[in-house]
């Protein structure tokens, strides 16, 4: 006790650090008001530090360290070099859009648009209408809505339509997204009460059929998107949901989660698309804009119009609307895939690529590195698709695996570098695997891996 209390005395006060030199040159540049959060955050993070008995690092050092954290949060959002090999990484943004849809997006951003006006009758207009039109065009379904995520489709399909309402889902079913997206959570948040039914492997119609009452309000199917139940399994069909479904005048609802529109060769076949869930008979179908589909961040709903409407015109839908950039974007991806030329959308591009074709940028990689580092070697990996799609299926890829002590502070020194880049790290081994990285970032990537190598022994900070 008397001995931390003595080493908090020991650190310097905000005052004290922002009217330092280079605190006042940095409050200049940065503002003051960021900078003496940051102060007070490492402050309060030494302090914290001096209670467990550790020395406080002296006064520039402590400086430093908000700086550090100032001018990052000043330079907002970096982009990073994905080498994970994880397709849609939700913690880097998912996916990646075409330059059109970026132009789109940036164009709605720049310039006033005809985001909700017809410009032909000058009336107020609906602002995802194109991209709805889109949408059903490329379903098949009655109608289209758009939102902001698929968690707020969810929610609002929830809302509109169950609520004070029964919501049977299987207990296989009732998953979390990593983020906190529970099923449980949004349906308590929607009004509506969740009826589990089955088991957490085996879930059959007739338990379906046997939680029905006059208080059911809609059959709910998650697809579980980021595990698989795998062994002693079963649950029904979409097709048989449907069928009860209709029999007992409830709407059946399919949350996709992954956004496949159709499919297309090397899809698992336990991957559902969307116009297969709509020719089965799915009331409302609802997927992300931003997984497999390959567009930007948005909650996308099709099929029967009546309930669309419903949802359409419930408040909610308002509160979760998209915003012109995302609808921007979201009308170029979907022009790209109504045009046939989806198989260019970087998504789609990354998890098709021949693994011999990432092989050879493995190679270039590995080239680019030769000379300076012997540890280096291409090799396999697995690639996966992340972003809660296709569960527990790898795409065989190839990378170049780097064997040293520190690899851990490797992938440290890379991750806050510039470039910035993820990797992963297994052990004693740093692996890029170059599925996500892009011919033209290799240079840069390898310029980073020499970077972060050379200085200190990797172990002395480990
Ligand atoms: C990803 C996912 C969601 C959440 O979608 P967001 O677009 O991230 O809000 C909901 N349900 C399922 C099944 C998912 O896979």
């Amino acid at each position: 006790m008397g001995a931390s209390a003595g080493l908090r005395r020991k650190i310097p006060s905000v005052d004290a650090l922002l009217r330092s030199d280079p605190g006042r040159r940095a409050s200049a540049t940065l503002g003051r008001p960021l900078l003496k959060r940051c102060i007070q955050q490492v402050l309060d993070e030494t302090r914290a530090a001096t209670d467990r008995g550790a020395e406080p690092p002296p006064d520039d050092v402590l400086l430093a360290r908000a700086l550090a954290i100032a001018s990052r949060t000043a330079t907002g959002l970096t982009p990073v070099i994905n080498a994970t090999g994880v397709v849609l990484h939700t913690n880097l943004g998912r996916a990646p859009l075409p330059e059109e849809a970026v132009k789109a997006a940036a164009r709605a951003a720049r310039s006033y648009t005809d985001l909700e006006i017809d410009r032909e009758t000058g009336k107020r207009g609906k602002r995802s209408t194109r991209a709805e039109l889109l949408l059903t065009s490329l379903t098949g379904a009655e109608a289209a809505l758009v939102v902001n995520n698929n968690a707020a489709a969810v929610l609002l399909a929830l809302a509109a339509l169950a609520k004070r309402k029964d919501v049977l889902v299987s207990r296989g079913e009732l998953i979390e997204i990593g983020g906190e997206f529970r099923i449980p959570d949004i349906m308590a948040a929607s009004g509506a009460s969740l009826v589990e039914v089955g088991t957490t492997n085996r879930t059959r119609l007739q338990d379906y059929r046997s939680a029905l009452t006059e208080k059911t309000g809609l059959i709910l199917k998650v697809h579980p998107s980021n595990y698989r139940v795998v062994g002693f399994t079963a649950a029904p069909s979409a097709a048989d949901l449907v069928q009860l479904a209709r029999k007992s005048g409830v709407p059946f609802l399919y949350d996709l989660g992954s956004g496949l529109l159709d499919r297309w060769n090397g899809v698992p076949p336990d991957e559902p698309a969307a116009t297969e869930a709509l020719e089965d008979g799915a009331d409302l179908v609802c997927f992300s804009g931003d997984k497999l589909l390959g567009g930007p961040q948005a909650g996308i709903v099709v099929g029967r119009a009546d309930l669309v409407g419903r949802l359409r015109q419930h408040p909610i839908a308002r509160a979760v609307r998209v915003d012109k950039m995302q609808v921007a974007a979201l009308e170029s991806v979907l022009a790209a895939y109504a045009a046939g030329h989806h198989d260019d959308l970087p998504v789609r591009r990354m998890l098709r690529e021949p693994a011999d074709r990432v092989r050879q940028r493995a190679q270039q990689l590995a080239g680019a590195l030769d000379g300076d580092l012997e540890g280096a070697h291409v090799r396999p990996v697995e690639s996966a698709v992340g972003g809660g799609s296709m569960p527990g299926h790898a795409i065989p890829s190839w990378g170049v695996e780097l064997k040293t002590r520190g690899a851990d502070v490797l992938a440290a020194r890379l991750r806050t570098g510039s470039p910035a880049v993820f990797c992963r790290v297994d052990r004693d081994r740093a692996i890029f695997d170059v599925r996500t990285v892009a011919p033209e970032q290799i240079p840069h990537l390898a310029r980073a891996i020499l970077y972060a190598l050379e200085g200190d022994d990797l172990d002395d900070e480990g």
